[in-house]
């Protein structure tokens, strides 16, 4: 993972398609796209239990889960762990999105899933952001707990194999205010890489930085433009491979 790699770009598929044909019919649009594409690379994030069959249909290709459990084994009815992930060929794992938060996850759970992810070779894909913006900028502080309490004990030395991504929590999913401008993605992505060069004694960190929400086929562009990210994390639109293609293509003309 190196910040002159293509752009990174996450599928988060959620909970859908409704069934195994359906994805292996999207992820085959998606993966036919990507043979034209040389500025980004595509990692798809479906639901767990279509990852092995997304993982047979082509060998090649990063792979992400979704969410992960902390614990290695042991009675945790519906929990999956890092071993079992990396060991059908999963390379990265979501963790902290905010629809997992609202259920209940807290910024300890995820402290534990990145450090348990990188304990198997996983790439942790760490959500953050801020559930609304205030005028005296409070939502600030509340990005600060969040980040020190997510890294908390995650070593220096791990910063490099973890991705972090941006999804402010009224720009995300079908009741989105709006998406952020390329200005407060950029603004906020420095705010965050202040925040953890301060928390690693003055190192800045080398972690590639992604953007979500209400990502598509028209403004794409403009946040790996303008929005001082590496790649983007796209929900609603990663299902639909007409307008994933010409994401894509629009990334390949403007860069
Ligand atoms: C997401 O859920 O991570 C996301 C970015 O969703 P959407 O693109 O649909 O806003």
């Amino acid at each position: 993972m190196s910040k002159n790699s293509p752009y990174l770009i996450v599928a988060n598929w959620k909970m859908n398609p409704e069934t195994e044909e359906k994805a292996l019919h999207v992820a085959k649009a998606l993966y036919g796209t990507m043979k034209q594409i040389k500025k980004s690379e595509l990692v798809i994030a479906p639901p767990s239990v279509f990852l092995p069959s997304l993982r047979k249909l082509n060998k090649n290709k990063s792979l992400a889960a979704q969410n992960v459990f902390f614990e290695k084994n042991g009675s945790h009815t519906g929990e999956i762990s890092a071993h079992m992930l990396h060991d059908i060929g999963v390379t990265h794992v979501i963790v902290g999105h905010s629809e997992r938060r609202h259920m209940g996850e807290t910024n300890g759970d995820i402290q534990k899933k990145i450090l348990t992810a990188l304990s198997q070779k996983l790439t942790p894909i760490v959500c953050v952001g801020e559930e609304y913006r205030d005028d005296k900028g409070e939502y600030l502080s509340f990005l600060k707990k969040q980040i020190e309490e997510c890294f908390a004990g995650v070593p220096k030395t791990a910063l490099s194999r973890i991705i972090i991504a941006y999804e402010p929590l009224w720009a995300i999913g079908k009741n989105a205010i709006r998406e952020a401008t390329p200005e407060e993605c950029f603004e906020t992505v420095v705010y965050i890489k202040k925040i953890l060069a301060d928390f690693y004694n003055h190192t800045q960190p080398k972690s590639l930085f992604l953007y979500g929400g209400s990502v598509n086929e028209k403004n794409a562009l403009t946040f790996l433009v303008g929005g001082g990210v590496d790649g983007l994390l796209v929900g609603r639109v990663s299902l639909e491979p007409k307008k994933m293609e010409k994401l894509l293509l629009s990334i390949e003309g403007g860069k």
